[in-house]
Formats: C-alpha cells, structure tokens, sequence
C-alpha cells in the first residue's frame, strides 16, 4: 500500500477543484485547512491497576452549511493528517448530499481488540471528556467509523447527556434503537451503494444476472453492500476480510457467507451458494488478487489506498465503487479515468451512512421515531438524487464522476460562505 500524506493529497485534491471554480483566495484560505484540530492525551484506568495513556483528535474542518458532521474511529494507524483529511471528505460529503451539516472526524490510537469492555467504555467516555466543549447537538455531532459501533455511541451519549444535565440523543447517531437509534442506521451505507449500483444499472442497461461483482471488505458496509446487491439478482463472485478472500465462479450467497463465518470465525472457506458452504470449486484469493480480478464491478470497501497507480492499470473492472474512504490515489484515478473505467467517487458512494445519520439527528429534534421503510426509501431519492446530478454534471463538464462530484460539493460550501460576508 502506497503510504503518502494523506491530508496533503486531499487538499490538493481540494486546491485543483477550487481552481477549476475559480473561487476568491479568502475562501480558499477558509477551506483548505480545518477550522479547528482538537489534539489531546488521555490517561484510562487498566482492568491490572495501571494507568495508559492514548492520544485522541477532534478535527472541524467547516461548519458554513451546519454543524460538524463525522465518525470517530479507533484503531492503530489513526493519525492527525488522517482525521484532518477525512475531516475534510466529510464537508464534501454532507454538502454534496445537501444536508445542513459541515464535516468532521475525530479517533484515537488505538487498537481496541486489546482492551477489556470495561477498559474500552472508560476509553469512550474519556472521549467525550476530553471533547466536551466541542461538539453537541448543534455545534458537532460524532457517529461510529472504524472499530467504533452502536454500543460505543451510547457510552459516549450517557457520558455526554450527564455532563450537560439534559438528555441529549441528538448530538450523537449510530446509536443503538433502544436509545433513539434509527432503525435502518447500521445497514444504510452498504444500501446507499446498492441504490447507486442501480443507477449504474439503469444507465449501462446492465442484467444483474450477469453482472459479476467482488467486494473488498466484508464488514458492516462490505457485507450489507454485498446482501443487498444480492438481493437484487447481482453475482457476487468474490469477498474478502483482512486475512484473505473467497472466490466462487457461480456466485456467493452473503448471508450464508456471514454463517459460515460466524461459526468458523473467519471467511476462508466458507464456498457458500443456496444451503451449501462447500460448494466446489471455490479458491482462496488475496486481497490485492481480488482488486484485480476479472469482474464487471470492483467494491473497495475496506481501508484507504488499495488502489495505486501501481495496480490500477491491471485492474480489469468496467465500473469501481468507493464504498470505504479514499480507496484510490490521486495517481490512480487518473489511470483509471484514461482507461475509461467508470469510477464513482466515495464522497457520492458511501453518503448512505452520513444520510442516515441525518434522519437519526432530525428524529431527536422531531421526537418522532422514523419507519425503516421511510428511511430506505428517503434514503434512496436523496442517492438517486445526488448520483442524478453528479452524473449529468459530469457529461455536461466532460469530466470524471470524482471531479464533478467534487466541483457540486465544493461550490455549495463556497456559495454559503459567500453568502455570509
Ligand atoms: P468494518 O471495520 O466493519 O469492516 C472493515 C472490513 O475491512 C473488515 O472486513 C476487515 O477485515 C477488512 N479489512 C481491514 N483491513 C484490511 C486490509 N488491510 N485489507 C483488506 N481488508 C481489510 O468497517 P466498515 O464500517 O465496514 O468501513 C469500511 C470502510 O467504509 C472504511 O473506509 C470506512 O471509513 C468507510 N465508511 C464506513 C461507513 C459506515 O457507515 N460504517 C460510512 C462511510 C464510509
């Protein structure tokens, strides 16, 4: 995996786009950099008597549409040039999708499979502790990212509502249902990148049954991507996890897949189509094999930068979409776009989940709990929606998806800053 900064490919990304708008240097300015980076050290009580110390961040890059949007994520490799960037992802992200929020994100360094529960609820309240005077249900409203989930959130918005004295489930989503979570929440991005998926359909006149897909990733997104693409007829050839993938020329069955795993606690194997998970002829792939396989449409959905300018003239897919952040390289998408593959750009791709998270905030302020059916089926005009105008833009501009999905998203912030002065 190419190791680069990724802040610094990010605001590049941002200074060619507000180039290309021909936008004033003073917004520039505003924009090319977070408002604010909240940097802080923690000291947490171990389960053995002893004290550890993690470092944490809090990264608002614009709250010029609304307040800060944006996961926190624990894991190992978080960095501050990483939450600054994704801080920034995020603006994009709820600006292209239209919701009133701006962008956010914030994590710790972590690698939580080495705390107890008890160590990593003392870790996440901890956070929000050390985030207080920052975030709320009108300044900066945190969700789950990686390795962070529903049980985590409903620590954090105990701690939250506590310090505060009021009860307040709108300053954090991705909670659990009991506590004003919205139902649909937990499958909402892998859903959102099967609505765009449809799109793709409907516009290439793609037969889903003989549409071959393979999926990188097989956690929450990758694997509710993988049952609703399945659901709608769509060959799933190939899956994978951390430690390596499956591939099966007739297709896999996600549910059964997910089985088996749960029952062999990894996904190597697990040949899975109608009731039978030994289904031969299946073969075990890598995970950089699976990126360049032969199939019509290839799901990034687990980390950033798999994709470089390295692999990306052998990838062999008519059609890429980002479901995790930043999958691909600035040097990759430009391969990618000269060999005419279609690439729909993770702002677009993974807005699901940010979406969702939207309709959870409105529920706390409307007291009013959504039905999953009006949840997917808001989520979807709003996709349908986005993707419409991404498109057009892009044939309009004769541009790739990524760079008009940018140039909507980047002029919505600029507009509403301008309009303020
Ligand atoms: P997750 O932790 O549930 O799953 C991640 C998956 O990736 C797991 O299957 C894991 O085994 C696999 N993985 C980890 N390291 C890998 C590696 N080096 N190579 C290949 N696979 C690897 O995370 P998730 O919530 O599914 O998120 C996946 C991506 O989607 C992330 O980039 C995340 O930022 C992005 N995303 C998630 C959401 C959401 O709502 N969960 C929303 C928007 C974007």
């Amino acid at each position: 995996m190419e190791k680069g900064n990724i802040f610094l490919e990010i605001q590049k990304q941002f200074i060619e786009i507000a180039d290309t708008l021909s936008l004033e240097p003073e917004i520039i300015r505003e924009l090319e950099e977070p408002h604010r980076v909240v940097k802080f050290q923690t000291s947490v009580l171990m389960d053995k008597g002893n004290i550890e110390t993690f470092t944490g961040f809090r990264s608002q890059h614009n709250n010029a549409l609304g307040p800060y949007k944006g996961g926190i994520r624990f894991y190992q490799g978080v960095s501050e040039d990483e939450i600054k960037a994704l801080s920034m992802l995020m603006t994009w992200k709820c600006s292209l999708a239209g919701l009133p929020f701006g962008g956010a994100k914030g994590g710790i360094i972590i690698d939580p499979y080495n705390l107890s529960k008890g160590e990593l609820e003392r870790l996440s309240r901890e956070y929000v502790r050390r985030t207080l005077h920052w975030i709320g249900v009108k300044k900066d409203i945190p969700a789950p990212d990686m390795n962070t989930n529903p049980q985590i959130m409903a620590w954090m918005v105990d701690e939250f509502s506590k310090l505060k004295g009021e009860f307040s489930p709108g300053a954090f989503t991705g909670k659990p249902e009991q506590l004003w979570g919205l139902d649909g929440r937990a499958e909402a991005t892998g859903y959102g990148g099967v609505v765009i998926l449809e799109r793709l359909k409907k516009i290439s006149k793609m037969n889903p049954k003989k549409t071959t897909i393979a999926i990188q990733g097989f956690g929450n997104v990758g694997s509710n991507f993988a049952r609703f693409a399945f659901e709608k007829g769509y060959k799933i050839v190939a899956l994978s996890e951390a430690v390596g993938g499956v591939y099966l020329k007739e297709g896999l069955d996600p549910d059964k897949v997910l089985e088996c795993r749960e029952e062999h606690g990894k996904i190597a194997g697990c040949y899975c189509r109608g009731s039978v998970c030994d289904f031969g002829g299946g073969k075990e792939v890598s995970n950089e094999e699976l990126l360049e396989m032969e199939v019509d449409v290839l799901v990034p959905a687990a980390i950033e930068n798999v994709i470089t300018k390295e692999n990306a003239k052998r990838i062999k897919a008519k059609y890429i979409i980002a479901m995790a952040n930043n999958p691909i390289t600035e040097e990759a998408q430009e391969i990618l776009e000269s060999r005419k593959i279609v690439v729909v750009p993770d702002i677009l791709a993974n807005s699901g989940g940010v979406i969702a998270s939207y309709f959870e905030w409105l529920q706390a302020h409307q007291g009013v709990l959504w039905k999953r059916e009006k949840v997917f089926k808001e989520l979807s005009n709003t996709l349908e929606k986005s993707f419409d105008k991404v498109w057009d833009l892009s044939k309009k501009k004769k541009v790739g998806l990524r760079k008009a999905a940018h140039l909507l998203a980047v002029s919505r912030v600029a507009e509403a800053i301008k309009s303020k002065k």
